[in-house]
C-alpha cells in the first residue's frame, strides 16, 4: 500500500485486520478496556461507548465516570465494572484524587477511551489532559475529549505518536484545527494525520480515516441510518474495544468504522432508514461479525 493515496477497504481485508479469539482465552487476556466517560448531563454516552466495547470483543470493560453518575449507571449496565471518579467541589473530576482510584487500572487496560459525555467542565478537562500525559497506552479520544484538547494541538503533537485515535465529526474537527476547507476532506485529514502523528478519523459523509504516515481511507459503509445521536459514542467504544484486544490504533480505526456502518447497512436493509437508534447497531452487529467477516 502506498502512503499517499486514498483507499477503500474490503471486507476481505477487514476480515483478515479483524482480532480473533484464542482458544484458550480469559477475559483479561481477551483484553481490557477503560473508558472515562458521562457526567450528570450525559448518562447515556458512557453506556453506548463501553457496551460496544465489549460487544466487538474486549472481555474486561471498565468504566470510570464522575462518582455522582456511578449509581445511575450501575442500573444502566450490568456487564460493565464501574470505577468512581472523585469529584472537585465546583463539580468536575478532581484531577489529584482522580489518580489514586485510575492508576492502577491503567497498568492494567490495555487500551482507553476518552471522552464520550464527560462535559466540559474545566477541572474535567484539566483531569482529560493530565490522564493523556500520563499514560501510554493507546488511546481514542472522542467528544469532549478532543474538546478538552481545542487549544492544546501542541500536546497531540507530543503525546500522539501514532497511539491516539481522533474521532472528531465536523464541528469538533473545526474547534480543534480552526477554519479548515473541509471541501477538501480526504487532503484535510492526511495533512492533519501526519503533523499531529495520530490515527484521525474525521466522521461525516464519507468518514475518512488518517494515518500518521499519509495513507487515507475513504469508508465504503453506512447511510443515513447513522444520523442519530449515539452512533459516534458506538463508534469510539468499537475503536477501543478492538485496540483492547490488540489491533494496532491505525487498523482499528478503519476496522471499528467499516464494521460499524456494515451493521447500519444490515438495519436499513431491514427496516429503513428513519427508526434506527444507536443501540440497534449493536443488536445486528453479531449478525454482521458473522455473515461478513468470520
Ligand atoms: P457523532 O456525531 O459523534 O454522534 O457521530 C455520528 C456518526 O454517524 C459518525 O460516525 C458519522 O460518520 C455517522 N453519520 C452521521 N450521518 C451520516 C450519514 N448521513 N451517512 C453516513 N454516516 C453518517
Ligand atoms: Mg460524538
Amino acid at each position: 500500500r502506498q502512503p499517499g493515496c486514498a483507499w477503500r477497504a474490503t471486507d476481505a481485508l477487514i476480515r483478515q485486520w479483524l482480532p480473533r479469539r484464542a482458544h484458550d482465552a480469559h477475559k483479561y487476556s481477551a483484553g481490557m478496556a477503560l473508558v472515562v466517560a458521562g457526567s450528570r448531563e450525559f448518562t447515556g454516552a458512557p453506556v453506548m461507548a463501553a457496551t460496544a466495547a465489549a460487544r466487538i470483543g474486549a472481555g474486561y470493560v471498565l468504566c470510570a465516570c464522575p462518582s455522582d453518575v456511578r449509581p445511575i449507571l450501575a442500573t444502566k449496565l450490568t456487564e460493565v465494572a464501574l470505577l468512581g471518579l472523585p469529584e472537585t467541589e465546583r463539580g468536575g473530576i478532581d484531577q489529584e484524587d482522580a489518580f489514586d482510584v485510575l492508576d492502577g487500572w491503567l497498568e492494567r487496560a490495555r487500551a482507553l477511551l476518552v471522552g464520550p459525555g464527560l462535559g466540559r467542565h474545566p477541572d474535567t478537562q484539566r483531569f482529560v489532559r493530565a490522564l493523556l500525559e500520563r499514560t501510554q497506552l493507546p488511546t481514542v479520544i472522542d467528544a469532549d475529549g478532543l474538546n478538552a484538547l481545542v487549544g492544546f494541538t501542541d500536546l497531540i503533537r507530543e503525546h500522539a505518536q501514532g497511539r491516539w485515535i481522533l474521532t472528531p465529526h465536523t464541528g469538533e474537527f473545526r474547534r480543534l484545527a480552526g477554519e479548515v476547507d473541509l471541501t477538501r476532506r480526504i487532503e484535510v485529514v492526511q495533512e492533519y494525520a501526519r503533523a499531529w502523528g495520530c490515527v484521525l478519523l474525521l466522521k461525516g459523509m464519507p468518514s475518512v480515516v488518517g494515518w500518521p504516515d499519509g495513507t487515507v481511507w475513504i469508508n465504503a459503509t453506512g447511510n443515513p441510518a447513522l444520523a442519530t445521536a449515539g452512533t459516534g459514542d458506538v463508534l469510539a467504544g468499537l475503536c477501543v474495544g478492538l485496540v483492547a484486544q490488540g489491533l494496532p490504533p491505525a487498523q482499528a480505526a478503519v476496522c471499528a468504522l467499516h464494521v460499524g456502518g456494515a451493521a447500519a447497512d444490515r438495519y436499513a436493509a431491514h427496516y429503513g432508514t428513519a427508526s434506527m437508534m444507536a443501540l440497534d447497531l449493536l443488536a445486528h452487529l453479531p449478525v454482521v461479525l458473522r455473515e461478513r467477516f468470520d
